[in-house]
């Protein structure tokens, strides 16, 4: 134990002490002289006093470097502190109590042996000794942590520090230590480290824009086999310039807004120049005694490719590429809330008769015409609009800069373009198109108006013989509500008998004979009216009403037939119209047949008139063709030219005739063609074997120069409207007075 008592107070204890003695033997050997005898006395008396003084003292000096020495011992105690100092002069080795509670032995057994800390290293960590020596050899204090056995066998880390002291010679005269227990924050070290290293996420402290520490799910990240390769680069090896810039903004923002965290998405290269998006957080903490950015990061690749999906999903149409309804009202209402004075338009498109493809040629085959239709739109709107699908057959088209002469062009330009086929492996499609326009800020300032308003102009479009384009008018509102209402009254007008026949004359146009009358419906509806076939012809086909309707007609005619017949009209063909959608019917010849047997008709004298469009399935018309040519009637195109089939396409085909359609004979009057194509027709015609009726004849000179042009039959307004049977029958009895 370190001495307390200072060393120049004994020298005057002991002074005092002999100086006390010798007055004694002085005042024993010079009793006599009563002056010296007073004066030994006082002095003796003054000696005792002082000794007294500095015995009080010596004692108070001791006891409060006792108290202080102890306070010492105490702090040391409280702060789980162990120190020890050794004097090689005096060999004097001082411990304090604490060593008791780090090392679990006795202070006794440290002073009885000094090499016992030594003793209890644990051996793994016995390396740290020379370490130590070889440190002290440089005269400089070391510190090292290793752990330690306790007596009760429990092992802890301690953190040792000696300093090593020299005299003026230097010689080393001591060394002193304090030691540690640093269990609890190494192992949270390591508790943190094992998260760090463990945690699949990316993380990293950049100082100076240098990686001073990277994980090694970072350095896979990055494509780098081991991280400690990675400590000290730059980042700018890993990201780009904008996105260093990003990181550079989040810590910025830290500052300047007081942040804890600051979270961003960025992308890094790694070392295959492969991309990763990550979503990081950011923030400063002390490394190493010095202010660096952590950076954790999650890799978000895979995330970012699903929502990209999903937003593909949400936006695109999976079938067209093309964007989607919903991209296309988003797209709109952007360009509304941006327009100021910018006029837009809203085309919506809706394929003719796509239907028929559909269901005669199936769904992949109809799909792969959207797909088709989809870039042809694309071609033909290029940058100057967004077209989009809206499911179906129906597109929708937005342009921007909407001019009205942009409009037309357009318009016209998709109308162009659809006249051109589609080619799908061997088979060849006409599509056109009907074309519904509403127009921004006239017609509507909502997505929702501006959408509804050019579908209703769509149906004029429709109404108006498709394959053109149409302007929203408000007096157009009830058009498409119309064609619903129609659909209803339509099934109950088959059931209620609203249904009649009318009937045309077909005449040969040499002698003005009456040669076939073709069967027409009519359809007065109680609550609309006169309703024309060509507009609930489409509605019937597309309900698929028209199989029932089609039955019908075919029954009432063959009956009429049975009644002309009977009343004395022997030669005469009837014409029945019959859609593409009946023929798909299974039994389709075989009702025919039924027909043909029940009324005892001869089937020279029933006509079926089929459209173009049984080209869409020419191997399924092939075969109902053939079987109703077995059944021996007589069969023709209808509206010939309408749909640009080929004559050479028909001739495969067991068609007897062709009804050049009315558009070909009104050009007979244009004079910039003069019934050239209708000529070219009758003769190709010809040529094929086919015999050719002319339909919509309505001046002489139309028939005339028909007549003169080999046309061997016609049918229209010149000769006789469609008229009911009761007024045909005069006809035929007597004859046309033309
Ligand atoms: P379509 O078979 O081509 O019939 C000829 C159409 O032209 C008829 O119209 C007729 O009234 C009209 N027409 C005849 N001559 C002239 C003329 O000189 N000038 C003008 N402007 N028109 C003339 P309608 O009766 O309105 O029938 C329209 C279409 O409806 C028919 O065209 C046909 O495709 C369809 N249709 C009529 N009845 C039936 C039916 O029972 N079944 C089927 N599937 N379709 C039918
Ligand atoms: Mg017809
Ligand atoms: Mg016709």
């Amino acid at each position: 134990m370190m001495s307390t008592e200072p060393k120049w107070l004994k020298i005057i204890i002991s002074v005092m002490i002999v100086i006390f003695f010798n007055q004694v033997v002085l005042f024993i050997f010079h009793l006599n002289d009563l002056f010296l005898h007073l004066s030994y006395v006082m002095v003796n008396i003054v000696t005792i006093i002082l000794t007294i003084v500095m015995l009080f003292v010596l004692r108070r000096t001791t006891n409060e470097l006792r108290k202080s020495n102890q306070k010492l011992n105490n702090i040391f105690d409280s702060l789980n502190v162990a120190v020890w100092s050794h004097d090689f002069k005096s060999g004097h080795v001082f411990i304090n109590q604490g060593i008791e509670k780090l090392y679990g032995y006795n202070l006794k057994d440290f002073y009885k042996d000094y090499d016992l800390w030594k003793k209890v290293i644990h051996p793994d960590d016995l390396n740290i000794l020379t370490e130590r020596a070889q440190q002290l050899e440089q005269r400089k204090p070391v510190t090292s942590n290793y752990r330690i056995i306790r007596q009760d066998g429990d092992v802890r880390w301690i953190q040792d520090t000696g300093i090593p002291t020299y005299d003026d010679k230097g010689n080393f005269v001591n060394f002193s230590g304090v030691l540690f227990d640093i269990t609890d924050q190494k192992e949270g070290e390591e508790r943190y480290r094992g998260i760090v290293e463990l945690s699949p996420d990316f993380i990293a402290v950049i100082r100076n824009w240098k990686l001073d520490f990277i994980n090694e799910a970072g350095s896979k990240l990055l494509g780098v086999e081991s991280q400690f390769d990675l400590f000290g680069k730059s980042i700018t090896e890993f990201v780009s310039v904008p996105d260093v810039r990003k990181i550079s903004d989040a810590l910025l923002e830290i500052e300047n807004k007081g942040y804890h965290i600051n979270r961003f998405e960025l992308q890094i290269i790694r070392n295959d120049q492969k991309k990763v998006d990550l979503e990081m957080s950011i923030m400063r903490i002390p490394y190493e005694g010095k202010v660096a950015t952590l950076v954790v990061g999650r890799d978000i690749t895979e995330r970012k490719k699903a929502d990209q999906i999903i937003h593909h999903m949400a936006y695109y149409d999976t079938l067209t590429g093309l964007p989607n309804r919903n991209m296309f009202k988003e797209h709109l209402n952007n360009r509304l809330l941006n327009s100021e004075d910018e006029k837009l338009a809203v085309l919506f498109l809706d394929l003719d008769r796509f239907k028929v493809i559909n269901d005669t040629k199936g769904h992949s085959t109809g799909d792969h015409v959207l797909q088709l239709v989809a870039k042809r739109l694309s071609a033909a709107v290029l940058d100057e609009g967004l077209v989009s699908r809206q499911g179906g057959d129906e597109f929708l088209l937005l342009l921007n800069d909407a001019t009205n002469d942009k409009i037309e062009c357009i318009s016209q330009r998709i109308i162009n373009d659809f006249s051109q086929p589609l080619y799908i492996e061997d088979d060849e499609f006409f599509v056109t198109t009907s074309i519904g326009i509403s127009i921004y800020p006239i017609d509507g300032d909502d997505q929702e108006t501006l959408i509804k308003n050019a579908d209703t102009a769509m149906y004029l479009a429709k109404d108006r013989g498709k394959n053109n384009y149409q302007y929203y008018n408000p007096n157009l509102n009830n058009l498409s509500t119309r064609k619903m209402k129609l659909e209803v009254e339509l099934r109950k007008a088959l059931e209620n008998d609203q249904l009649t026949i009318y009937y045309q004359p077909q005449v040969e146009l040499s002698t003005k004979k009456i040669i076939a009358v073709e069967a027409l419906l009519r359809w007065n509806s109680p609550k609309y009216g006169s309703i024309s076939p060509t507009e609930f012809i489409p509605i019937a086909e597309e309900t698929g009403l028209i199989v029932p309707i089609g039955r019908w007609v075919l029954q009432k005619v063959s009956e009429q037939h049975k009644q002309w017949k009977s009343a004395g009209i022997t030669s005469l063909r009837v014409a029945v119209n019959v859609s593409v959608r009946q023929m798909q019917e299974n039994c389709f010849a075989n009702d025919v047949k039924q027909v043909i047997k029940e009324h005892d008709l001869n089937p020279l004298d029933l006509e079926l008139e089929i459209t173009e469009s049984i080209m869409q399935n020419i191997e399924n018309s092939t075969i109902v063709l053939n079987e109703l040519k077995e059944l021996g009637v007589t069969l023709s195109i209808d509206d010939f030219g309408k749909g640009y089939s080929s004559l050479s396409y028909l001739k495969h085909l067991p068609i007897d005739t062709i009804k050049i359609d009315k558009s070909f004979v009104d050009d007979i009057c244009d004079t910039s063609n003069n019934g050239s194509i209708a000529k070219a027709i009758i003769d190709m015609g010809h040529n094929l074997g086919f015999t050719i009726v002319a339909e919509g004849i309505e001046q002489e000179e139309q028939a005339e120069f028909l007549k003169g042009n080999s046309c061997e039959y016609g049918q229209g307004y010149f000769f006789s409207k469609p008229m009911p049977a009761e007024k045909v029958f005069l006809l035929l009895e007597k004859g046309l007075d033309r």
